[in-house]
């Protein structure tokens, strides 16, 4: 028997029949999957045949040569179309015109176009004159023909054809292609030809066969392209054999007012309301309909003016939908009032409509709750849901003045401003402001506070002016490098615009736009869609969702967006009023540890009173606190005229004071003295901060307001270096309790954020009672990269496919996430009740999530805004 080989097989499909199925997308790409289950199912597919990825593999490592017997299957397939069509390919009398499509298991750009009418030539295209009795239509197919072949196939700039077009309308006076008559049409033909025998020095090419032959091998080549390769490197798109062809008989939409094209979707996309969605062109073909040549009509037209067809189309859609289970995106060619289905797909949609589609779906009976909450809403889609946007329709490319990162979603307008002082001074609801700036620090926390939004032009994912801003859940664009900011003169240019304070400008966080002007901003909403949807992701959810949350507003939030508690609260925000920074400078510039006790011990009712309000909007549920983490440096100021007025303040001498600042200047300040350094250096932080804690607790439980605090001791890299911090915080809960007569639980545990606190995770778990991976920390750690400088180059792995992700957005499984599990299993070994979480920015970003799940953490924790699309996260990685 003879072996056939590999990738020589064709699929064919048509007349209610189909050799493939839409489960075979890898072999037969997404396209011919799907032509071939909707013919299988009846739909009225024009007939065809696909080529698989198969032979696309055999082509890129063969040198372009065909799999042995490919030659002869096509001919078998082009047979079996001209059969079904009654029709031949290159015949005098009745030509079989075919279309040539690419398409691989997904899609994406830098694949080939299509070709249509592929098959004529002069002496074809009379036939189709005289046999449709359109000479005009059978023109307009040839020189559409010969532009898309000699653009998409032999690589002739589409514009010199256009140019030709052009000419020939300019002599004629006319403005649209459908004004020209079939003498101008003749014209446009032959100027074509000379285009392309200009352009490659060779005639254009007569014989059909050959014309597919050269069709099929730049499909082929497209797959190997530099743009498609490119691609596929930077979204780590591996282990496709290459794109299928699909070589398919032409249906006509361009044959007169009786004909159409268009597309749609099975409901509309943006809204996801339950009504056919789209647009058509009246005798049109292919592209024409997207190429804005002409205006298409909205599809709800098409039922006044082709009532039959409309009629077929809509049951075709809700068929397809059924089928699939979900909202498709259609294309479809009406000729001579006759309809065909040319593609279906999933849908793209917003966050609104996702939501929306998969609860109507439900209901409707079409598919049941699990695969909604498994295939129909993607967790960034509820990112968008939950926050405003720009009006895309507003903005065109000239506004846009920079790109940064995506720090924090949403969109915000404002005046621009460049201090934190002057955002305070002048934010109003009158007056909403944009705070720019070239990075953040904590003092700037108030002026972030009152802006609608921050741009900074320095700094990455996980700078500061992005975690604050997302733990806000307030939009901001970082790192923006287009810009230049230039405080002194108040303003910020990009090379060709400049941007004064109190010029209006809008900023999008989701997409990491800043735009020129105040832009119309539409808000977001929770509707009830939202809450059914929600409650069903609940029931397929066994992992728990924290939030990070510093403070009761946060807190409050974090429960309503569906938080279990509170993975990580961080205590130095609540350091920053003005009587805190001053107590909390006072305790800096201390010599003694009486006068640091005495300036602890002023702070310590304001740690109290944010610690009660805090668990009580959490009633009951965890509350993970974490000691003071950052370098002693950020509290103090920078400035020296500054520096002289807190000296003042603090009566002190400003000269000894600006030496105090200088000795506590680091040059690595992230591997500096913070985290448990601090704590283990002056005992009495921790000791203030345990007290606040545990005195809040006591005071709530009394109160009859049930308290589960667990104390977090930040930077451990030794088991030595948390015991200490452990018998601090016991030996405070001792004398709490003595001193109150009462006692709550609670739990003494750590971050686990240095790598090598991963690699010795047994002997840290003998005593703490939980773990929190800080992964932003753990992440800059082992790779390396400072977290605030690596946007600079980190830009550049991206582009260059050396990273696929920025690690501090999502979590490197294959390093950091090594050291997560290997830390969950030491520790779990050890201490089988040891309860496992994660704080980093990667808490609530999905592929992390589902991580996180297959090592099984208890919870992920994120920034409240963050809490749905974790939980949805969370859901799917439970039901795949
Ligand atoms: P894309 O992948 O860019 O969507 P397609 O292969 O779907 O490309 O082709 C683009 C358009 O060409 C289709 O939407 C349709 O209008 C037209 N087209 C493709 N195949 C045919 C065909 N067999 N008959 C008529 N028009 C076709
Ligand atoms: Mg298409
Ligand atoms: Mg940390």
């Amino acid at each position: 028997m003879e072996v056939e080989t590999k990738g020589a097989k064709v699929y064919t499909f048509g007349a209610g029949d189909a050799e493939g199925d839409r489960s075979m997308k890898a072999l037969l790409g997404g396209k011919g999957a799907n032509l071939a289950e909707m013919s299988s199912i009846g739909l009225p597919v024009p007939a065809g045949f696909t080529i698989s990825t198969e032979a696309c593999d055999y082509f890129s490592k063969h040198n372009g040569r065909w799999p042995h017997g490919l030659k002869e299957k096509i001919a078998e397939g082009v047979q079996y179309v001209e059969n079904i069509m009654d029709t031949k390919l290159g015949d005098s009398e009745h030509p079989l015109l075919l279309s040539v499509r690419s398409g691989a298991a997904i899609s994406m750009p830098g694949m080939m176009d299509t070709v249509l009418n592929l098959g004529l030539n002069d002496d074809t295209m009379e036939a189709l004159a005289r046999h449709t009795g359109n000479e005009r239509f059978a023109y307009d197919s040839y020189r559409r023909f010969i532009d898309m072949f000699g653009d998409v196939v032999m690589g002739i700039s589409h514009s010199k054809f256009e140019k030709a077009i052009a000419e020939i309308k300019k002599k004629k006076g006319v403005e649209n292609d459908t004004d020209l008559d079939i003498d101008d049409l003749k014209e446009v033909v032959d100027r074509y030809k000379a285009v392309y025998r200009k352009e490659t020095g060779h005639m254009f090419p007569d014989d059909p066969y050959e014309q597919l032959q050269f069709a099929i091998n730049a499909v082929f080549n497209s797959w190997d392209s530099e743009r498609a390769v490119k691609y596929r490197r930077i979204n780590q798109i591996t282990g496709l054999l290459g794109t299928a062809v699909n070589v398919q008989a032409m249906v006509f939409g361009n044959m007169g007012d009786d004909c159409a094209t268009g597309v749609c979707f099975t409901r509309n996309p943006s809204t996801g309301e339950n009504k056919l969605y789209g647009e058509f062109l009246i005798n049109a073909q292919g592209e024409d309909v997207v190429a804005g040549i002409r205006t298409p009509k909205n599809i709800s037209e098409l039922q006044k003016v082709m009532p039959e067809a409309y009629d077929e189309l809509l049951t075709h859609c809700t068929r397809l939908e059924e089928h699939y289970g979900n909202m498709q995106d259609i294309e479809f060619t009406i000729q001579k009032g006759t309809l065909y289905i040319l593609q279906t797909r999933n849908g793209k949609r917003t966050g609104t409509a996702a939501v929306k589609i998969a609860v109507e779906m439900v209901e409707e009976g079409k598919i049941d709750n699990q695969t909604a909450v498994k295939l129909l809403v993607q967790p960034n889609h509820l990112d968008q849901l939950l926050h405003a946007q720009i009006d895309s329709d507003s903005i065109d490319e000239e506004s846009v003045l920079g790109k940064g990162l995506p720090a924090s979603p949403g969109a915000a307008v404002g005046h621009v401003v460049f201090s934190s002082e002057k955002a305070e001074e002048l934010a109003s609801d009158d007056y909403p402001v944009i705070l720019v700036r070239i990075e953040t620090s904590p003092e700037d926390v108030g002026g972030m506070a009152a802006a609608e939004g921050i741009l900074t032009s320095r700094g990455g994912m996980t700078s500061h002016a992005a975690v604050v801003a997302r733990g806000w859940g307030k939009p901001c664009v970082a790192g923006c490098g287009d810009i230049v900011i230039n405080y002194k003169k108040k303003q910020f240019t990009n090379g060709s615009k400049t941007i004064k304070e109190g010029d209006w400008i809008s900023i999008d966080g989701t997409l990491g736009a800043v735009i020129d002007g105040k832009h119309e901003v539409v808000k977001p909403e929770m509707d009830d869609d939202y809450y059914t949807f929600m409650n069903w992701v609940d029931e397929y959810r066994n992992m728990g969702v924290r939030a990070n949350a510093d403070s009761p507003e946060d807190s409050a939030r974090a429960r309503e967006f569906g938080a279990e508690g509170i993975g990580l609260c961080r205590t130095e925000h609540m350091f920053f009023g003005e009587k805190r920074i001053s107590a909390i400078r006072k305790m800096i510039i201390s010599e003694t540890d009486e006068e640091r006790r005495k300036a602890l011990m002023t702070l310590l009712p304001y740690q109290k009173s944010d610690f009660r309000k805090i668990f009580k909007v959490m009633g009951g549920l965890p509350v993970t606190i974490r000691l003071l983490d950052p370098p002693l440096h950020e509290f103090l100021p920078e400035g020296t005229d500054e520096q002289k007025e807190v000296a003042d303040n603090l009566g002190i001498d400003p000269q000894k004071f600006a030496d105090i600042v200088r000795s506590l200047k680091e040059f690595n300040p992230m591997l500096g003295h913070r985290g448990c350094r601090l704590g283990i250096t002056y005992p009495a932080i921790t000791e203030m901060q345990s007290r606040a804690i545990l005195e809040a607790a006591v005071e709530l439980k009394q109160e009859g307001v049930a308290v589960l605090p667990e104390i977090m001791v930040p930077l451990i890299g030794t088991p030595q270096e948390f015991h200490s911090q452990k018998m601090v915080i016991d030996d405070v809960a001792k004398e709490v309790f003595e001193q109150t007569g009462d006692s709550v639980e609670y739990k003494v545990g750590t971050m686990i954020e240095i790598p090598r606190a991963t690699l010795v995770a047994d002997q840290i778990a003998k005593e703490a009672e939980f773990f929190s991976f800080g992964t932003n920390d753990l992440t800059q750690m082992t790779f390396g990269y400072s977290r605030d400088d690596a946007g600079k180059f980190l830009k550049i792995y991206l582009e260059e496919g050396i990273l696929q992700h920025d690690p501090f957005q999502v979590l490197d499984t294959e390093g950091v996430g090594r050291l997560v599990e290997l830390a969950t299993q030491k520790g779990r070994e050890e201490n089988p009740d040891l309860k496992i979480g994660i704080c980093g920015e990667h808490g609530g970003e999905p592929k992390s999530v589902a991580f996180c799940y297959k090592q099984g953490l208890n919870y992920v924790s994120c920034s409240p805004f963050r809490v749905p699309v974790a939980r949805l996260a969370a859901a799917q990685a439970a039901l795949e």
